[in-house]
């Protein structure tokens, strides 16, 4: 079983065209100004299968791409490869997957493998906050941008504008995507409303 933190469907702010994020819950890392303090926690979040993950982010139709994200997603590798086979049955969808630990760590290792041989663009390293150049779609300069297939060869990774979403509902306010600097204010604001 996966552990989701969150789900999004139907965002142009983590990845080209129109994608379906999971977030998932945990993450062994302690970055400073974590963009996602909430789901560093391993503690219970949304519990549900890959097959339920995967026809979750497959609920809009137009979406072409999957994001993974975090918290940690190496931490629930076999999983999320099982989500991304699974989606890719009933549509051919890209994969980008963001990770904290760098790809030389993760190679070898019979889950992360497993997702590796999913994923089209991996975002590796930690992010460091000094680092941070409001640039592209990993959060720091430290980070690196693997293209482990061609797909999505024709995409910006490293130096374009950053996009932000910020989706408000009745229980909650979700931040989507890379955050600038002034994203991240807007940001902190929407939180600290009561
Ligand atoms: S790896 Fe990502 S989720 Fe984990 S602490 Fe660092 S910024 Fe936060």
């Amino acid at each position: 079983m996966l552990n989701i933190a969150e789900i999004c469907t139907g965002t142009r702010a983590l990845g080209p065209g129109l994608r379906a994020v999971a977030w998932t819950q945990g993450c062994p890392f302690r970055c400073r100004r974590c963009v996602a303090p909430d789901w560093i926690e391993d503690r219970p979040a949304r519990v549900m299968s890959p097959a339920e993950l995967a026809a979750a982010l497959l609920t809009d139709p137009d979406v072409t791409g999957l994001t993974f994200s975090g918290g940690e997603p190496m931490e629930q590798a076999a999983g999320l490869a099982e989500t991304a086979r699974l989606a890719r049955r009933h549509r051919d969808l890209t994969l980008i997957c963001f990770t904290g630990y760098r790809l030389g760590d993760l190679r070898g290792r019979p889950g992360p493998e497993v997702l590796l041989d999913e994923v089209d663009v991996l975002i590796d390293g930690r992010y460091v906050d000094v680092l941070d150049d409001d640039r592209g779609m990993r959060g720091s300069t430290n980070q690196r941008v693997h293209r482990l297939t061609d797909r999505l060869d024709g995409a910006d990774f490293q130096t374009g504008p950053r996009r932000t979403e910020i989706r408000v509902s009745a229980e909650r306010a979700l931040l989507v995507g890379v955050p600038s600097g002034a994203a991240r204010t807007a940001w902190q604001q929407v939180v600290a409303r009561p």
